[in-house]
């Protein structure tokens, strides 16, 4: 019996050393594809504007509030970098479910169950611009699309700063000050963190950060903070407040 128990344990010590300390995030890094934003015929004033090259920056576009309809306009303006959230879950008995990307629901109707699909993506700069975006269709696909654009078309810029007592240096690797933001029950509270500290959050949210640019936070949540769709709501309405304060 101690034998075999001696042997698990030295089979425990083997998986460790395998896997590493820290597990390498996997976001896909899509180039921005040159042949759509040079063949891109914009139709609103700001479209053409960006076109033209009157208009350089992406802070430019934000700071005076202009609303943004098409979703080259930030092709053309910065280089994103896309990544999914985990919406919904895969079938399984007991509530067993996996996460997944697509949240599939279903509408009752005299013909059958009609099946809608949607999905949640976030886009950002790694460099203060950050957008989240929900899109649903009748097929998996077609839904990730319309949550990528909807993202663009709801990009934001996020303040950052170094708003941790402990922490006297100048670089924007956190947020200046504590901010809060709600979205259904959940509520949740950013908090600056010294150097170091990494993103003390849920996983969902960690994405969005990461993608906003911030490397340091501390966070305190409450209510159902497993709905995703609600949780990156109340993420990004706290981000929202960073930059509206100053
Ligand atoms: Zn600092």
């Amino acid at each position: 019996m101690t034998l075999k128990i001696m042997k698990s344990v030295e089979e425990a010590k083997d998986e460790y050393a395998e896997t590493p300390l820290v597990p390498e995030v996997e976001i896909k890094v899509e180039p921005v594809k040159q042949d759509t934003v040079s063949s891109w015929n914009p139709k609103t004033q700001l479209g053409k504007d960006v076109k033209s090259g009157r208009i350089k920056s992406i802070d430019e576009v934000l700071t005076n509030h202009k609303k943004i309809l098409e979703s080259e306009i930030v092709d053309s303006l910065i280089s994103v970098e896309k990544d999914l959230l985990l919406v919904g879950q895969s079938k399984g008995k007991f509530g067993g479910g996996k996460r997944r990307a697509w949240r599939q629901t279903q509408k009752k109707t005299m013909e059958g169950n009609v099946l809608t699909f949607s999905s949640m993506a976030i886009i950002g700069d790694r460099n203060g611009h950050v957008g989240v975006g929900l899109g649903k269709s009748k097929e998996t696909l077609p839904s990730r699309e319309k949550a990528i654009r909807r993202a663009k078309l709801q990009i934001i810029s996020v303040k950052r700063g170094c708003g941790h007592f402990d922490c006297s240096c100048k670089e924007p690797h956190s947020i200046p000050h504590t901010v809060e933001g709600r979205c259904g029950s959940v509520r949740i509270r950013l908090i600056p963190a010294p150097q170091g500290t990494g993103l003390v959050i849920g996983d969902e949210c960690k994405k969005i950060l990461r993608l906003a640019g911030i490397r340091d936070i501390y966070s305190y949540t409450q209510g159902q903070g497993r709905t995703t769709i609600n949780s990156a709501g109340a993420c990004m309405a706290a981000l929202k407040q960073s930059g509206k304060l100053l």
